[in-house]
């Protein structure tokens, strides 16, 4: 790997090689270092050094470079502290950030020279990075003349100081160590062959971004925290932060959407991409002091990593997780029904209301970094209209998430002839496979339409075998709640215009689903005797457009972290029997209860209004 020669804050090293004067061929590729245009077209506002109170410390680290602390007033009062080391960048800026994230959070900063080389070679012995945790809580306990423990580790590194993350990144105990990474325009690797760049034949030299690309996949997954930013700066000796993230995203199969947005410190932001706890920030510019923006940017931009919506954590601080992260609550979020489902009676038919509603959900779904799941019914639109299904379903991949099949026609296998029933599953594949399958993904997870799952054992097994010889999962639900008809009521009241009446029914929905999570939360401590990793069934329709937001909060503020349904279904509860038969559809829970022969208990309900609302409206034929 070439060394950087993109330096620190001032004085940014150019290595420019000016171009010949007259030429009858074209000239070689200039080495742009970053590039050395000089523009005044944004206006690379720089922070200045501010008292920030607390601690400051320095002990001799790698390479015998130092390392500095800083600590908080008061983490030195604490038995673990959890700890930023930003690599990179002078030491006052990444602890200004860290003060400004407002809990008490230690700062230790590096720097090892210009190039990634020497901070990767620095951090390649796995002990060179237990030796600086231990400094820190050797300066820590001093500062507080107590013993104090580091708990959780953020890594930040700006421009070279990536090469110190991914080599700590590569020691399998460091990485369960960092639940978060932020790369501040930092994640270059060389071309094949060297100095080759793609346009003329090269390749990534892909070795240095394989320890970036599993963490970006733990946080897809909801697990880890991971924030990369970068310019347009094209080197031309080694890759472009803009072609490491290319490369990146094709890995994880997402895409990027653009935006044209502010960023701090004047940048102008280009795209962006958010899966997870996974996010990809693109920023507008190719000079020198378009880079040095990045680091200047720390103060926004580690809010955001550390900020209060980090996905894993419990509190309303990223920060203050706790150590063992098996003690929290987990939960996997999944929407049946797409392309959408309780619409307004004039929507129903309506392309663009569907694409709309669809719109507002998943904005509301990555604000809060949930990793759901969708279901597909392919046959739900009205068939004038399902040419707009394939770019409905494409937002939901786009952003990251994935999708399963819930059948074509939303069938009963209650009172469906179980041939015709498997062949609408097969039917219900078409668009969705093909759209996986141009991401290099399958259809992996079917769920039963009512959760009904048959009401005799034989044919229940026979559709599992079905199932599986299709390459399919069943996709459970354990937290099985009344939303649909809360949804029904709001688009009734929505049809009518009566906003009164669609605020009360939202509020009560919300009532209803901390009753939901009460009673199943209970129930799976009675069933199974601990509270398993929840699946939670919600529909994609409008009452969730608007208000998935405020669920989210309720469950987060009930100590959930959300977790793909992979994970979820890790949980080794899903492989207990379940030898229900019988016309319910029930959470699984009661599934596991029944198969254990206990008795089942009676879920929550909706409120009569609510209940007698929807008979109304049932009665008039909606
Ligand atoms: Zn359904």
């Amino acid at each position: 790997m070439r060394p950087l020669a993109i330096a620190l804050i001032t004085g940014v090293t150019l290595m420019v090689s000016p171009l010949a004067g007259a030429q009858t061929s074209p000239p070689p590729p200039a080495q742009q270092n970053p590039s050395p245009m000089v523009e005044g077209t944004r206006s690379h506002e720089r922070l200045a050094p501010t008292p920030l109170g607390g601690m400051s410390r320095s002990f001799a680290g790698p390479a015998g470079k130092p390392v500095e602390v800083w600590i908080p007033d008061h983490a030195g009062t604490r038995d673990v502290v959890d700890l930023v080391v930003h690599f990179h960048g002078t030491a006052w800026l990444p602890q200004q950030a860290v003060a400004r994230v407002g809990s008490p959070v230690v700062a230790a900063v590096v720097n090892l020279g210009a190039g990634s080389g020497g901070y990767h070679r620095a951090f390649t012995d796995p002990a060179a990075f237990d030796s600086l945790l231990a400094g820190v809580e050797r300066e820590v306990s001093a500062a507080g003349a107590r013993p104090v423990r580091v708990g959780g580790v953020t890594l930040t590194g700006f421009s070279a100081g990536h090469g110190a993350v991914r080599a700590i990144l590569r020691e399998p105990r460091h990485f369960a160590k960092a639940h978060a990474v932020l790369l501040l325009d930092g994640m270059h690797t060389s071309y094949v062959p060297d100095g080759t760049v793609i346009d003329k034949g090269g390749a990534l030299d892909t070795t240095n971004l394989t320890a970036f690309a599993d963490f970006a996949r733990a946080a897809i997954h909801g697990e880890k925290r991971f924030v990369v930013t970068h310019s347009e700066i094209f080197p031309g000796t080694f890759a472009s932060t803009t072609e490491t993230a290319e490369w990146l995203l094709r890995a994880l199969g997402l895409r990027r959407t653009r935006v044209l947005l502010w960023g701090p410190r004047g940048m102008q932001q280009l795209s962006e991409v958010r899966a997870g706890g996974f996010e990809m920030l693109g920023f507008a510019g190719n000079s020198a002091p378009d880079h040095v923006d990045h680091l200047h940017a720390m103060p926004e931009l580690l809010a955001r990593v550390l900020g209060s919506t980090a996905p894993g954590n419990s509190g309303t601080n990223g920060h203050s997780r706790s150590d063992s992260p098996e003690a929290r609550r987990q939960v996997a979020v999944t929407f049946d029904d797409i392309p959408g489902v309780a619409m307004p009676r004039s929507a129903r038919c309506d392309r663009k209301a569907h694409a709309e509603m669809n719109r507002k959900l998943l904005g509301s779904i990555t604000e809060h970094r949930v990793p759901a799941f969708g279901l597909v019914v392919e046959g739900r639109l009205c068939e004038r209209e399902r040419g707009a299904l394939p770019a409905i379903l494409r937002m939901w991949l786009d952003a990251g998430l994935d999708l399963g099949n819930h059948s074509f026609s939303h069938f009963d296998i209650n009172n469906t002839p179980l041939s015709r029933y498997q062949a609408d599953v097969i039917r219900g594949e078409t668009v969705t496979a093909r759209l996986l399958a141009e991401r290099g993904r399958r259809l992996r997870y079917f769920r039963h339409p009512f959760l009904h799952a048959g009401t005799d054992l034989r044919t229940k097994g026979a559709f599992e075998k079905f199932l599986l010889g299709r390459g399919y999962r069943v996709a459970p639900v354990t937290i099985d709640n009344q939303e649909w008809v809360f949804a029904e009521v709001y688009a009734m009241a929505k049809d009518r215009g009566d906003k009164a009446t669609a605020d009360r029914v939202a509020a009560s929905y919300i009532t209803h689903m901390k009753e939901v999570f009460d009673f199943f939360e209970k129930l799976s401590v009675q069933v199974i005797g601990y509270e398993v990793r929840q699946v939670l069934l919600l529909h994609a329709n409008p009452l969730n457009a608007d208000y998935f937001g405020e669920l989210a909060r309720m469950m987060r503020a009930r100590g959930y972290a959300f977790v793909s349904i992979d994970r979820a279904l890790e949980d080794p509860a899903y492989l207990l029997p379940d030898t229900y038969a019988g016309p319910r559809g029930l959470s699984w829970i009661h599934r596991w209860a029944s198969s254990k022969g206990m008795k089942m208990q009676q879920e929550p309900r909706e409120p009569e209004w609510i209940a007698g609302l929807f008979r109304g409206e049932a009665a008039r034929g909606r």
